[in-house]
């Protein structure tokens, strides 16, 4: 079933992306070689508890995964792309490290992930990550009423297209507000005029993720860790968005990485 939320239950999910946006961004800047991903993992926990947040990861046990999951983000490192499962590694020169991070505030959820390149930026990785990026914002600019969900879904895979990148079309994006996972379930590839029609108060993750050379994954003994089936490298891109009658509202921004770690933390103390 989907739910439409009205726009003060839209607000409320503002609120939450707001608060996430400037999480993910300070993980971002901690990011650096010879950080501990468990480092990362440990200032989210903090963040998330000081702002009276809850993590939609801790104890979240769905059919695949050795559940309960008991972190807060998922750390992505190179071949790795989804569901990274925080472990003890530090982060080496040139590493792409995608994160990805589910929380509600007051009931109200927002999901949101982004790659990083730590240290010296190889040419192809920051190809593949500006892929991500170009074809969640093409995603973006169709989720309008009028639209169908296939339009999303089309608009996706015309850049990995374009980019030259394979689509895995088992994990796309997905409906969400009081939970994490929500109906409808957005494809990164589809056919543009099909599908559910987009009404404002549909509030959706979406979120394009794309490995080099393959479209298939394999799952790590730890039964959460999805890597690329042939070890090329992945980036994954993901924003909360509600449709309105004015258009997509993006809930997940992230502040500018100009503006500083200590103001992003600075401004997040008023909102406590
Ligand atoms: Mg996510
Ligand atoms: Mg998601």
């Amino acid at each position: 079933m989907i739910e439409l939320k009205s726009p003060d239950q839209i607000e409320c999910m503002r609120v939450t992306g707001q608060f996430l946006g400037r999480l993910l961004a300070e993980l971002g800047d901690l990011a650096a070689v010879g950080v501990d991903l468990m480092d990362l993992e440990h200032h989210a926990r903090r963040r998330i508890k000081e702002r009276g947040a809850e993590s939609c990861y801790w104890d979240y046990s769905p059919s695949f995964g050795r559940g309960p999951f008991r972190n807060v983000v998922c750390l992505s490192v190179n071949d790795a792309v989804l569901h990274g499962l925080p472990h003890s590694y530090k982060l080496r020169d040139g590493d792409l490290l995608s994160m990805d991070m589910a929380v509600s505030i007051d009931g109200w959820v927002a999901d949101s992930a982004y790659s990083v390149i730590v240290g010296t930026p190889a040419e192809e990785d920051l190809r593949l990550i500006q892929a991500t990026e170009a074809a969640l914002e093409a995603a973006i600019k169709v989720a309008r009423p009028g639209n169908r969900l296939g339009d999303v879904s089309a608009a996706i895979g015309a850049v990995a297209s374009d980019y030259g990148y394979p689509v895995n079309l088992e994990f796309g994006g997905h409906g969400l507000g009081r939970t994490m996972h929500e109906d409808p379930h957005i494809p990164n590839d589809g056919r543009p005029g099909r599908g559910f029609k987009l009404r404002p108060g549909l509030t959706i993750a979406i979120e394009p993720w794309f490995a080099r050379t393959t479209n298939k994954i394999v799952y790590d003994p730890d039964g959460w860790t999805i890597r690329s089936a042939d070890g090329s490298r992945t980036a994954h891109s993901e924003h909360t968005v509600a449709i309105t009658e004015n258009g997509p509202l993006v809930l997940t921004g992230r502040p500018q990485r100009d503006e500083g770690l200590e103001g992003r933390r600075e401004s997040s103390a008023t909102e406590r």
